[in-house]
């Protein structure tokens, strides 16, 4: 498989997943895909394959194979990939200002591309077909992300504690300039404000002026400790959430709040009707002991909640599998009600809630005709995945990201027959672990 590929691709005989939340089923279908997007996904189209004008193409037998969507990972650092394990167990502040802050002020613009890269193979091989990326150097994480395929929503992290806030506002709206739809428009971007804690009003005002007038959209973080809350109200009298609301944040914009662990009832009454929603980051919150987000509560007052890891540096993993596993067991043990969160549920929140988080579901995040081609092909015969009762189950709750066999994005083979077709794995392999040494040499 070379990096040029033909226009038109036959899928033939798959198990195809359609629809969404407790109506999602896998039904055997094939799919016609023309330059990026799916042409048509349907019975037998091998007769409508051979009658066409457009040219040749090449033909995919895929006996039984199930096709989802491509998985969408909503709220990441990709480039902490490079910090993976090196620094757990610890509090979030203590790891975060003794061990992450001290390794980040080390890497250079190679180190997080090479990071990013890192982060996108193994997101590929575990079928992430896109993300939303919080981060520095931006550029050089746009640069890889144009390499290698995916589709990313970038943003430049903004954090306002010492004197060069505007040189940061400055490279994130030229990041959001020159990038915004590039690629064929696998590339947008968005303002990245850190956290409340990170922020001042009158920064977290400008920011949602500047939002609202050109039509970008927000990522934050917000309420992931209960000493973020406890800062938050020492400072402002207020509830994080209610910090951002105050600030006009959520007037207008579409915002993609990563965390939001630490809410009230009435934290939620102010996100109804929001534009945006929750990156919901399990395994993060599980490992850094910060509390049970409440999936069910926003979820039920309509609020859109998609999955995300957090960066590597915290969650360990990037495979959304694992990811979609611990959203389902946190809400069903916290509940002890094993009907919260079915299978079903979070196969919808890790795609299709995805892309609407990352305002690209009307591009992607499911499986239709017209939508662009980013699909994942898992290969059905391992042991754990025998015998095939409930096949949205057997993804949600017994798949791992290994099980991915190909994954395509815009039509394209990012990964065939656990391939990566669009970059030198071994190279990445080789530049991130010499950089990764070096970053945290003595911290
Ligand atoms: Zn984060």
């Amino acid at each position: 498989m070379s990096k040029q590929q033909p226009n038109r691709k036959l899928l033939i005989g798959g198990y195809v997943m359609q629809g969404a939340g407790e109506a999602i089923r896998m039904e055997r279908k094939d799919l016609i895909i023309e330059q990026n997007r799916i042409a048509a996904i349907g019975d037998d189209l091998r007769k409508r394959w051979a009658n066409h004008d457009h040219g040749a193409g090449d033909v995919y037998h895929l006996d039984g194979k199930w096709v989802i969507p491509g998985l969408i990972n909503a709220h990441n650092h990709a480039a902490m990939s490079l910090l993976r394990c090196f620094s757990d167990d610890k509090r979030l502040m203590e790891w975060l200002s003794q061990k992450m802050l001290p390794a980040e002020a080390r890497m250079t613009a190679e180190d997080i591309y090479w990071g990013t890269h890192l982060a996108m193979a193994e997101m590929v091989r575990s079928g992430t077909t896109a993300f939303a990326d919080m981060y520095i150097e931006m550029d050089h994480v746009a640069e890889a992300v144009a390499e290698a395929g995916m589709r990313a929503s970038l943003s430049r992290g903004m954090v306002f504690l010492d004197e060069r806030g505007d040189e940061r506002m400055r490279e994130a709206l030229q990041l959001c300039e020159r990038w915004q739809g590039a690629c064929e428009g696998r590339i947008t971007t968005m303002l990245a404000p850190h956290a409340p804690y990170t922020c001042p009003p009158e920064r977290l005002r400008e920011i949602a002026d500047l939002a609202r007038e050109r039509n970008i959209p927000v990522h934050i973080h917000l309420a992931e400790t209960e000493e973020e809350s406890e800062k938050i109200a020492a400072r402002y009298g207020v509830t994080p959430t209610r910090y951002l609301y105050d600030c006009g944040l959520f007037d207008d914009n579409h915002v993609l709040l990563a965390h939001a662990v630490q809410l009230s009832d009435d934290d939620i009454s102010l996100l109804v009707g929001m534009r945006g929603g929750v990156a919901h980051n399990p395994v993060s919150n599980n490992k850094l002991g910060c509390g049970v987000a409440p999936i069910e509560a926003l979820r039920e007052a309509g609020i859109t909640v998609g999955l995300g890891t957090d960066g590597a540096g915290s969650a360990s993993s990037l495979d959304l599998f694992v990811t979609m596993q611990a959203a389902a067991w946190m809400q069903k043990v916290s509940f002890r009600d094993p009907t919260r969160l079915s299978a079903r549920q979070v196969l919808t929140m890790a795609t299709g809630c995805g892309a609407d988080l990352l305002a690209i579901g009307d591009q992607t995040g499911r499986l239709k005709e017209g939508k662009a081609a980013d699909l994942v092909i898992l290969n059905p015969d391992a042991p754990h995945l025998l015998p095939h009762h409930d096949l949205p189950s057997l993804i949600a709750y017994a798949a791992k990201g290994s099980d991915v066999e190909s994954v395509m994005v815009d039509g394209r083979w990012l990964m065939y027959k656990y391939q990566l077709t669009q970059v030198d794995e071994e190279r990445i392999r080789y530049e991130a672990n010499r950089r990764a040494q070096r970053i945290v040499a003595d911290i």
